[in-house]
């Protein structure tokens, strides 16, 4: 009933211009229901990419900074969203770790740049744009806010409240990670991108075996493992990707 109320109060004060929209999403192959659009996705995004920046030493290194951005802009013009400003960040951090913020940002450590190749590097970054693409976090915040948002905008919420939340629970989705499911797809995701730019896809398992030695080292606590399945597991799942598009490669005319 209260549901119906505030549908029809959005519906009505015709609040948002785009409303519920369904769309499909070539990175997951669904049809999925949103009602954060990429406008608002874009400045959430930018909003905690602004915090990750002040919270942290971001390096200035132009050869560096060269180096990530070839590679990503490679990476984006075969993702999913081609469409999006992609923004990649070196924190000054030795631990092996990256991370993705909505809209576009992708943030990898120091240590991960220094310790990985080429085309391992290339797979992590092809992981995190994946997450983008499948609009992870995006998912997350309507799970979490759902009604509470679409209150907050329908009364015209004088402070937002429901934006400084959703910022809140993306920068601690960035820092603990997603959920098993998301990070097996955006390992395909990651194979699937870094072997249409060009890299060699069987980086992966390298990177992962670099993760699990790194994951023995109890002083660390990795993000992009901790919180991911079992390196195991995901090397099975990159291999099950990489033999089905071996499959539809032979059978596509
Ligand atoms: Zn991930």
């Amino acid at each position: 009933m209260l549901k119906n109320v505030i549908l029809f109060l959005i519906l009505s004060l015709g609040i948002f211009s785009s409303g519920c929209v369904s769309i499909y999403n070539p990175a997951t192959g669904r049809n999925e229901l949103y009602f954060i659009d990429e406008k608002t996705e874009i400045s959430i995004g930018n909003n905690v990419a602004a915090r990750i920046i002040e919270d942290n030493e971001i390096v200035q290194d132009k050869s560096l900074q060269f180096y990530i951005e070839n590679i990503g802009n490679k990476l984006k013009k075969v993702s999913d969203r081609t469409n999006l400003e992609y923004k990649f960040y070196i924190v000054d951090d030795d631990q092996l770790n990256a991370f993705a913020v909505p809209g576009g940002h992708v943030f990898l450590n120091k240590g991960l740049i220094d310790t990985a190749t080429k085309d391992e590097l290339a797979f992590v970054m092809a992981h995190e744009i994946g997450h983008i693409c499948a609009r992870h976090s995006v998912k997350k915040m309507q799970t979490a806010l759902g009604l509470n948002f679409l209150l907050s905008v329908a009364l015209r919420d004088p402070n937002y409240q429901a934006v400084n939340k959703t910022i809140n629970l993306v920068y601690n989705v960035v820092a603990l990670g997603y959920s098993r499911k998301d990070e097996l797809l955006a390992d395909s995701l990651g194979v699937k991108y870094s072997k249409k730019a060009g890299f060699n896809p069987e980086a992966s398992f390298s990177l992962l075996e670099k993760l699990k030695k790194e994951e023995g080292n109890a002083n660390y606590t990795l993000v992009f493992l901790r919180s991911h399945p079992l390196p195991d597991e995901r090397i099975k799942n990159i291999q099950k990707t990489l033999n089905n598009e071996t499959v539809s490669k032979l059978n596509s005319p």
